[in-house]
């Protein structure tokens, strides 16, 4: 049986859109970003989380994470081989490595996860204003042509309905909604997320670094 160990939030660069300006390793502190002449990569063991380098990436390559267990970090050598970043690990896959995930009482999503199907909700429970989870979407620049907006828009429930992604998301605890939010709701709700979120990092005094 594997030896338990703890997670940690690896810092890794997206191979596919970084465009090698050497920013980042100018601008990290701790010299924790290294680079060959195919990838820049950072260093599981220097790298801070300070988040020094995340506005100044023109690309966006930077800001990406992976749950990792500790002692199964990424290494440099791995890292500048990458053509692609690595997709997030299952719960499956960080319980095989030995990660301890404790069985929570309660889970935030709107609905039950398929990973926990006897945990309720929060709003099961009497309290769904404590209803709160991670989401994903596709957004493309503002002048984006209309027709390739609205092609791009009709295609996305075809592409959840797909069995490949509807069971990694499901992998991921990320369910997709049973009616995709497309277009304009799409925006109201990426509104009503900052609405919300902005008023509860205010209620508990929390900054939020940009
Ligand atoms: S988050 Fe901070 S320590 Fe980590 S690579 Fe970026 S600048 Fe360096
Ligand atoms: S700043 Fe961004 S685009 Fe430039 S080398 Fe670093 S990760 Fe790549």
């Amino acid at each position: 049986m594997e030896a338990q160990t703890s997670l940690i939030k690896q810092h890794l660069i997206d191979p596919e859109i970084c465009i090698r300006c050497n920013t980042c390793e100018t601008i990290c502190p701790v010299g924790a970003i290294t680079h060959d002449s195919m990838n820049y990569v950072v260093k599981a063991d220097m790298c801070n989380s300070c988040m020094d380098c995340i506005s100044p990436c023109p690309t966006g390559s930077i800001d990406n994470w992976r749950w990792v267990p500790k002692t199964q970090t990424y290494s440099i050598e791995e890292q500048l081989k990458w053509h692609e970043l690595p997709q997030e690990k299952s719960l499956e896959e960080l319980q095989a490595a030995g990660v301890s995930v404790g069985e929570p009482s309660t889970v935030s999503t709107p609905a039950r996860l398929p990973a926990l199907p006897n945990i309720p909700t929060f709003a099961e429970l009497g309290f769904p204003s404590m209803t709160g989870s991670q989401w994903l979407g596709l957004s493309a620049p503002k002048n984006i042509p209309a027709p390739i907006a609205q092609k791009l828009t009709a295609l996305m429930p075809e592409i959840l309905a797909k069995p490949d992604i509807a069971s990694r998301l499901e992998e991921l605890q990320t369910l997709p909604r049973k009616t995709p939010v497309v277009g304009d709701d799409f925006v109201k709700l990426i509104r009503s997320q900052i609405d919300g979120w902005t008023k509860v990092a205010k209620r508990a005094n929390v900054q939020v670094m940009v």
